[in-house]
């Protein structure tokens, strides 16, 4: 058969995939605070500071050596290594540099990895909502089915281990956790990821685990689901720099699976992305060597704010659950009677404050706002005076 000759709206030969997903929620957001002066915003989900110059200068360092070409594709040897190091020594996970790590753009390129590696058309991944906003979107990119287990407030966020379970189909390839949590804040106790662990492995599916947000934990240290004895072999554990190191422009990330695994996602990231930037990966070197002062010198600083945000939140008489990691506040505004769409462009209209809606984060989000304390003490604090006077003006 020939194709037609007749001209034709190039349109036409756009994918389904990139039609059919759906624009993110923050976006809309984003375009009015940009045009928008003396709008404050509690709306950016990364890191206020600056990446550590002593970070910043390896990185500089690097390009001054002429490390600028490409590295092997899996990573650079002494970056695998580290990573290894500091994976048994925070996570108690043991990985071998050299077959069980990727150094990747970003967790966002772990995670699509993660999902081309075991997603055939129709596979179904779990997703806990509220999630990060890519989730839903990256598992329908590579033609697989996100099933939504929703999550609410008055249960602290925590996954129903009965939902899980009835979640699971034929079809489930693996569940997606995200723990501390973009946007709820909180994280999931021991007890519980042994629980879920227990039921996966009943049921032989994998677990992703984007703990992106481990070193920003307050109080309890991070347990990763990939420590429970026999996960391992069932877990691709992603992470990464952008958030502990305040390096998100750096494009740096890593993911941590079984060999089976990782041969495939390494397949693919050999065709689809070379290999992560070598400039960042010698930065991340000194990170993971000497950047630990610099993770508890900001960890310190995001404790301060989530304590008196958290704190201001349930005084204004929004109820909000204190943070266990990551740097977002996620209250309740259903005292207010506005959904969050009304609520965040009111106030961003009216007072200029930037929120996102929770609902941008799934729909058991709709009656939330989160709030980034990724910004200045001043900034908060000018923020929540407003959002006072707003919630007092309804
Ligand atoms: N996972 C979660 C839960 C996030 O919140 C983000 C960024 O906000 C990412 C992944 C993406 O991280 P990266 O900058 O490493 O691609």
């Amino acid at each position: 058969m020939t194709r037609s000759q007749k001209k034709e709206d190039p349109s036409k030969l756009l994918s389904n995939s990139g039609l059919n997903i759906k624009p993110s929620g923050i976006r809309e957001f984003f375009d009015i605070v940009y045009n928008m002066k003396d709008c404050v915003s509690l709306g950016v989900g990364e890191p206020d500071f600056e990446t550590p110059w002593r970070i910043s200068d390896t990185g500089i360092n690097a390009i001054r050596e002429g490390l600028t070409h490409y590295t092997p594709n899996r990573g650079v040897p002494e970056l695998l290594e580290l990573i290894s190091g500091h994976l048994h020594d925070r996570y108690n996970v043991d990985y071998v540099p050299d077959r069980e790590i990727l150094v990747t753009m970003g967790v966002s390129q772990a995670l699509d990895l993660a999902l081309r590696s075991i997603i055939n058309p129709g596979d179904e991944i779990i997703v806990i909502e509220p999630c990060y906003v890519s989730y839903a979107a990256n598992i329908e990119l590579v033609l697989g089915v996100p099933v939504i287990i929703p999550t609410y407030f008055n249960e602290g966020f925590r996954i129903d281990p009965d939902r899980l379970k009835k979640a699971i189909t034929p079809k489930t390839k693996a569940i997606l956790l995200n723990y501390p949590s973009n946007p709820t804040g909180l994280s999931y106790p021991e007890e519980l990821l042994r629980e879920i662990a227990e039921i996966t492995q009943k049921n032989n599916i994998l677990v992703i685990s984007d703990e992106i947000y481990s070193a920003i934990s307050y109080g309890k240290p991070h347990f990763s689901i990939a420590s429970v004895p026999g996960m391992k072999e069932w877990t691709i554990v992603l992470n990464g720099f952008s958030k502990s190191h305040a390096m998100t422009g750096w494009r740096l990330g890593y993911a941590a699976a079984p060999e089976f695994i990782m041969d495939i996602m390494l397949k693919i990231h050999q065709y689809t992305g070379l290999c992560a930037p070598s400039i960042s990966q010698y930065a991340a070197i000194e990170a993971l060597q000497h950047g630990e002062r610099d993770v508890e010198r900001m960890l310190v600083e995001y404790t301060r704010r989530r304590n008196y945000i958290a704190k201001t939140f349930n005084d204004i008489g929004l109820p909000c659950l204190y943070p266990e990691g990551a740097f977002y506040a996620f209250p309740d505004i259903t005292p207010t009677g506005l959904t969050a769409r009304d609520f965040a462009l009111k106030l961003l209209e009216q007072y200029k404050v930037a929120v996102v809606p929770g609902n941008a984060f799934g729909e058991s989000g709709k009656n939330h706002i989160r709030c980034s304390f990724a910004t200045s003490m001043d900034n908060i604090k000018t923020a929540l005076e407003r959002i006072e006077a707003f919630v007092k003006s309804l």
